[in-house]
C-alpha cells in the first residue's frame, strides 16, 4: 500500500495528498495542484501522515 500524507498549502489553503516516501522530509518541492505554488512539505500550514 502507498504511504501519502496531506499538506495544506500555505497560498491558497488547499488540501491535497503527496507520496510519502517520494515527498515527505526530502527538501524537495510540493506543487499544489490549485494555484500552482510550491513549497516545501515543512512550510504546509497543516500536514496529515
Ligand atoms: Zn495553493
Amino acid at each position: 500500500m502507498t504511504k501519502i500524507f496531506w499538506v495544506t498549502c500555505p497560498q491558497c489553503q488547499g488540501e491535497f495528498y503527496c507520496h510519502w516516501h517520494e515527498l515527505r522530509h526530502k527538501q524537495i518541492k510540493l506543487l499544489c495542484p490549485y494555484c500552482s505554488h510550491q513549497f516545501l512539505d515543512k512550510e504546509s500550514s497543516k500536514i496529515v501522515e
